[in-house]
C-alpha cells in the first residue's frame, strides 16, 4: 500500500531531467560552435549553463523543492534563449526555439505557471524579433514573424488544453483511488494519506491523535438472511449514519468488507473510546432498514492512540485491531481501549 497518493511530481522530474540532459548536450555543442565563431560572451554563457544543468542533474531525482529548482533553472534558460535571439550574429533560425517555450513551461510548471511563463517569454521573443528584424520591414520578415508567432500561439493553446484535461483526469483518478465505491467513503489509501498529514500536525502542536477500528458483529448472518444486496444496504446505511456524529476534521473510512476506521485528530485515548461508544449508541438508535424492517446491528471496536500505542499507522492499526478482537471475545457490541471497556448498559465500566 503506498504511504500517500501520488501527485504529478514524478512526471515533472522526468521532463526536467530530459531538459537538463538536452541543455548539457546543446550547451556544449552550441558553446563550441560559438567559440568557433568568436562569439565569446554567448559561448561562455552556454558552457556555464551546461555545467549548471549538469550539477542540477545530481539533485533532480531527490530534491523535495522541485518547483523552486525548476524556476531557478527556467528563468536563466529562457533569458539565455532571448539573449541569443537579439544578438546580431546569431542565425535567423534560432527563432525556431521559441516554439518550445509553451511545451516546456506547461510540462514543468502546470496550468497557471505554464501560462504566465509562456506568455512572458513568448512576448519577449516577439520584442526580440522586432528589435532585430522589423527595422527594414520587409514582407519576408512579416511573414516569418506571423508564422513563428501564430504557430507558437497554437502550441500554447494546445499545451493549455492538454494540461487542463490532464489535471482534471488526474484529480478524477486520485478521487477514484481514494474512495470506496460501494459506500463513497474514504478508503484505506486515503486514510494513509490523511494520517501522514495529521500525524505531522499532532507532533508539531503536541496534540493527541487516535484511531478507532470497528467491525460489524455477525455480519455474515445479515448476508445469509437478506442476501448480498441486503448486506450492501446495511453497509451504505452505516456509511451515511455514523459520520453524522463525527467532527469535520475526523475521517471515517471503510477498510474493506464490514470493517471501518475512524481517525480522530485532537482526541486522546479516553476521548476516542467515548466517541466510539457514541457511534455504537447511534447505530443502536438508528438500525438499518432491510426488507422493510429495522434490523438490529452492532459493532465491536478497538481504539489506539499515537505515542502510547505506536508512531505509525501500521502500528496503531495492529493495536486497535487486537483490541477490536478483544471486544469480540468479550461478547461483542463493545469498545475496548487500553484498560477500559464500554458496554451497552451501563454506559461505561472499568474492566
Ligand atoms: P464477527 O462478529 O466475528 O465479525 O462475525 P462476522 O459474521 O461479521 O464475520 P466476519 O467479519 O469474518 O465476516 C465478514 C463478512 O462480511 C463476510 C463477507 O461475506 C461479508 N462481506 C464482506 N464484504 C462485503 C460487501 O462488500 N458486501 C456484503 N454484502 N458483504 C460483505
Ligand atoms: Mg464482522
Ligand atoms: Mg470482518
Amino acid at each position: 500500500m503506498p504511504e500517500a497518493l501520488e501527485t504529478s511530481q514524478q512526471h515533472r522530474r522526468l521532463v526536467l531531467k530530459a531538459l537538463l540532459w538536452l541543455t548539457v548536450g546543446g550547451g556544449l555543442v552550441f558553446g563550441a560552435v560559438n567559440v568557433g565563431r568568436e562569439m565569446w560572451l554567448l559561448a561562455g554563457l552556454e558552457i556555464i549553463y551546461a555545467i549548471f544543468a549538469l550539477s542540477l542533474l545530481r539533485i533532480v531525482d531527490t530534491t523535495p523543492h522541485l518547483r523552486m529548482w525548476t524556476l531557478i533553472y527556467l528563468f536563466p534558460f529562457f533569458a539565455l534563449m532571448t539573449f541569443a535571439l537579439v544578438l546580431p550574429r546569431t542565425s535567423f533560425t534560432v527563432f525556431a526555439w521559441i516554439q518550445t517555450v509553451p511545451i516546456i513551461c506547461y510540462l514543468l510548471l502546470g496550468l497557471r505557471g505554464g501560462l504566465w511563463m509562456s506568455l512572458g517569454f513568448l512576448s519577449l521573443g516577439v520584442v526580440a524579433f522586432n528589435y532585430r528584424y522589423m527595422t527594414d520591414d520587409s514582407w519576408l520578415n512579416i511573414m516569418v514573424a506571423a508564422n513563428v508567432g501564430l504557430s507558437s500561439a497554437a502550441i500554447l493553446l494546445f499545451s493549455h488544453i492538454y494540461e487542463r484535461s490532464r489535471v482534471a483526469n488526474e484529480a478524477r483518478l486520485l478521487e477514484l483511488a481514494s474512495t470506496d465505491t460501494l459506500t463513497g467513503l474514504a478508503n484505506r489509501m486515503k486514510l494513509a494519506e490523511v494520517f501522514q498529514r495529521e500525524r505531522s500536525h499532532a507532533l508539531r502542536d503536541n496534540n493527541p491523535l487516535s484511531l478507532i477500528i470497528l467491525d460489524l458483529d455477525h455480519f455474515k448472518h445479515v448476508n445469509d438472511q437478506f442476501g448480498h444486496e441486503g448486506g450492501d444496504r446495511a453497509l451504505r446505511h452505516i456509511a451515511q449514519l455514523l459520520p453524522q456524529r463525527l467532527r469535520d476534521t475526523d475521517l471515517f473510512c471503510r477498510l474493506g468488507g464490514e470493517e471501518f476506521a475512524v481517525l480522530l485528530p485532537g482526541a486522546d485515548l479516553a476521548q476516542a473510546a467515548e466517541r466510539a461508544n457514541n457511534l455504537r449508541e447511534l447505530l443502536a438508535e438508528h438500525p438499518p432498514q432491510i426488507a422493510d424492517a429495522s434490523q438490529v446491528m452492532t459493532f465491536s471496536a478497538g481504539v489506539a492512540t499515537l505515542g502510547e500505542d505506536g508512531q505509525s499507522l501500521d502500528s496503531l492499526m495492529v493495536i486497535a485491531d487486537r483490541r477490536m478482537y478483544e471486544a469480540k471475545g468479550g461478547g461483542r457490541n463493545q469498545v475496548v481501549a487500553a484498560g477500559q471497556q464500554y458496554h451497552l448498559a451501563p454506559m461505561s465500566s472499568g474492566r
